[in-house]
């Protein structure tokens, strides 16, 4: 018998449809997926159940409790079905899989967050290849992590990114291979081997907890950056974790006292500061330079090769881990 599967709607152009101000969500994912699927893809699809969250964002408004809504959505059904397909918008994807990576751990029965680039119920749509593909990774026994599949490549949830705004091979691991493709068949490349697979899936305790807001900050490095945008986030009292995005392997201007000043001020009350690249691809090696070496001296972590969204997530998540 063909497993259960639970698609949980989050909203996402996927569902979107036309307005006067562009597209917007719209609810109904059960209907749609059911009118625009014909009898032979409906039938490769089941058997499943639809969860349509209540209020339907456009993923650029997703917040981190967001990601908890999502988390919380699986594990009060964790027992009842085999997979879990995640329909949500692409903007934020990549946040909302790594956090989910985070809140529910490894080895975990096949989650898949995926969505498109044009809504379902346009021409050319890539909806529901996207839709079909997740279904059979989310069956697949090789599968035992959060994922994000999109375009043909299933990707580790915590090496995804969103690369394009507009072609339909929207996400990548900059620093990875995708874990397997759905070419004519699926091809596995880097998934654990089944037969090495504990299968410890029928596990219920994540690691769900509130997500303190304005917790984590951001800061782009860039040539002529201001005081004001320094302080704003190292010497912002409620910012418990700043994610610095330096130059190349993980250089600052260390002539720039005010910055160098900031970071030690930072570090004295306790922030977490790490220093990733804001290349996009490759990793952070600090101290290699000797502009990024007094970095090491003021315990300033390196994020090496994993991504902004996966660094970010993790320090909501987190954070305790680190201090
Ligand atoms: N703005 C949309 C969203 O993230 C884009 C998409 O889904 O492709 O919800």
């Amino acid at each position: 018998m063909q497993q259960q599967l639970l698609i949980i709607y989050t909203g996402g152009t996927i569902g979107m449809v036309p307005s006067t101000e562009g597209y917007r969500p719209s609810a109904g994912i059960n209907q749609l997926i059911n009118s625009c699927l014909g009898e032979k893809q409906i039938a490769q699809l089941q058997p499943f159940h639809c969860l349509e969250f209540e209020h339907l964002i456009d993923s650029s408004n997703a917040q981190p409790e967001d990601w908890l809504q999502v988390a919380q959505c699986i594990s009060q059904n964790y027992q009842k079905y085999a997979g879990f397909i995640i329909l949500h918008g692409t903007d934020t994807m990549a946040y909302t899989a790594a956090a989910l990576g985070h809140m529910l751990g490894e080895n975990t029965k096949p989650i898949i967050i995926t969505g498109s680039q044009i809504p379902m119920c346009q021409p050319r749509s890539d909806a529901l290849s996207n839709l079909i593909d997740a279904a059979s990774f989310a069956r697949s026994d090789q599968v035992s992590q959060v994922c994000l599949y999109f375009g043909g490549k299933l990707l580790a949830a915590n090496s995804a990114t969103k690369v394009h705004s507009s072609q339909l091979c929207a996400f990548d691991s900059p620093n990875g291979q995708p874990l397997a493709r759905a070419d004519i068949a699926l091809e596995f490349s880097a998934l654990v081997p089944n037969s090495t697979l504990t299968k410890n899936k029928e596990q219920i305790d994540f690691l769900l907890k509130p997500l303190l807001k304005n917790s984590v900050a951001v800061l782009l490095l860039y040539p002529g950056i201001s005081d004001a945008i320094i302080a704003a986030t190292l010497l912002e009292q409620n910012t418990k974790a700043v994610v610095m995005l330096s130059f190349g392997a993980g250089n600052l201007a260390d002539k720039n006292s005010f910055l160098m000043d900031a970071l030690k001020k930072a570090r004295s009350r306790g922030a977490v500061i790490v220093n990733m690249t804001q290349c996009y691809g490759g990793a952070v090696s600090q101290g290699t330079y000797a502009v990024g070496s007094t970095l090491n001296q003021l315990g300033v972590i390196s994020a090496g090769s994993r991504t902004l969204e996966d660094v970010v997530t993790d320090l909501y998540i987190n954070l305790d881990t680190y201090l």
